[in-house]
């Protein structure tokens, strides 16, 4: 890691209660202003670093959380591999491939250039995953364990990710004896022609399985369905994603780590509550006569049940707000509001009595 020690938020110049909109647009404007193949100026690639660093804790709900916890000392054991591993620089910079307009690349030399060569060389990690995840507001508001189900494929067991049956062997092609090619070379005028094609037997395996493993088919993979109990972080935002390493797809290179686990969590709807951020909104309907004289309610909460005093005079659309009842903000020591709106319902039919009563009432207000 950089020697760094300015706060990450400030670096960003975000408030420490950004969401990850405001995050990535402020870590965008500012990559583009400072990137060392545009500025020049001195000073310039160390701040690139500094935002890059930025932007890689705080953009993480796990990385953000332990550096909102535990400030620098609680991400310092981290590697650029660590870091960087799961930002898509692509995404943030165009969205489709690379952005060449923009003179520069934030693809595998970004991290060579800046952070030293990516530790991990060799085989690539297989393709992450992604799957979503529900959870009720209360979930949001105290944080702790949820399961996702989640169906990868998995090395057979039953072959050892061979394909064969237990007990029989892969045999070498013998069309194209192992090399899993055919070359066809032609003479032309002194030059030799080399023609290379996958062999057609073994699809360019080199070896070919006539008794095929009853378990996968000879695919040597199996879907497996598992069960995960993940952490969620106190105040987690709409959409967030929570990264689990190694619970993707296995590598497709041999000896390759698998891909991570993307669990992109939601707040499921509540009849209750609207969420907006850290902020909810509960709605109530008065009668006219209680918006007159006021009155006192039950309102939910996701604790408990609380008692609002509703001031006489009170006007439709009225928001009253219950201080803290709110949830946490991600990261942060606050709790958002609750905010209270209040509809007036005005009466569309009227006993003989209601209606003297409003017609007196008329005639009392016309004197005033
Ligand atoms: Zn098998
Ligand atoms: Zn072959």
């Amino acid at each position: 890691m950089a020697s760094t020690q300015r706060d990450y938020y400030q670096i960003l110049g975000v408030p420490r209660n950004a969401d990850a909109k405001t995050i990535k647009d402020a870590f965008r404007t500012l990559a583009l202003r400072y990137h060392p193949d545009r500025n020049k100026e001195p000073g310039a690639e160390e701040r690139f670093k500094e935002i890059a660093e930025a932007y890689a804790v705080l953009s993480d709900p796990q990385k953000c959380a332990q550096y909102d916890a535990g400030g620098f000392a609680g991400v310092s054991g981290f590697s650029p591999e660590d870091l960087f591993g799961g930002i898509d620089f692509r995404d943030i910079f165009g969205g489709h491939g690379f952005d060449f307009d923009l003179g520069f690349d934030f693809g595998e030399s970004f991290f060579d250039r800046f952070f030293g060569k990516r530790p991990r060389k060799g085989p690539q990690p297989g393709d992450n995953i992604e799957v979503e995840l529900v959870i009720p507001l209360e979930r949001v508001l105290t944080g702790g364990e949820e399961t996702v189900r989640i169906s990868r494929p998995v090395t057979c067991l039953t072959c050892q990710g061979v394909g064969a049956e237990p007990g029989t062997q892969p045999r070498i092609c013998s069309s194209c004896k192992g090399t899993g090619q055919h070359v066809e070379s032609q003479q032309k005028g002194g030059i030799t022609f080399r023609q290379i094609t996958a062999c057609g037997t073994c699809h360019g395996r080199g070896t070919v399985i006539d008794m095929p493993c009853p378990d996968c088919k000879g695919q040597g993979r199996v879907e497996r369905e598992e069960t995960l109990t993940i952490k969620i972080p106190p105040g987690i935002e709409e959409g967030m994603a929570l990264r689990i390493p190694g619970y993707g797809q296995p590598s497709r290179e041999s000896g390759g780590p698998p891909g991570d686990l993307y669990v992109v969590v939601h707040s499921a709807p509540d009849p209750r509550f609207e969420r907006h951020g850290a902020d909810l909104l509960h709605r109530e309907t008065i009668q006219v006569t209680d918006a007159v004289l006021g009155t006192r309610l039950s309102i939910p909460t996701l604790e408990e049940d609380v008692e609002v005093s509703i001031p006489p005079g009170t006007q439709p659309d009225t928001l009253l707000r219950l201080q803290g009842k709110g949830l946490p903000e991600f990261g942060g020591k606050k709790r958002g509001d609750l905010y209270l709106s209040v509809q007036v319902h005005i009466p569309e039919q009227l006993s003989q009595d209601e209606r003297n009563l409003y017609q007196r009432l008329r005639t009392l207000e016309k004197k005033k």
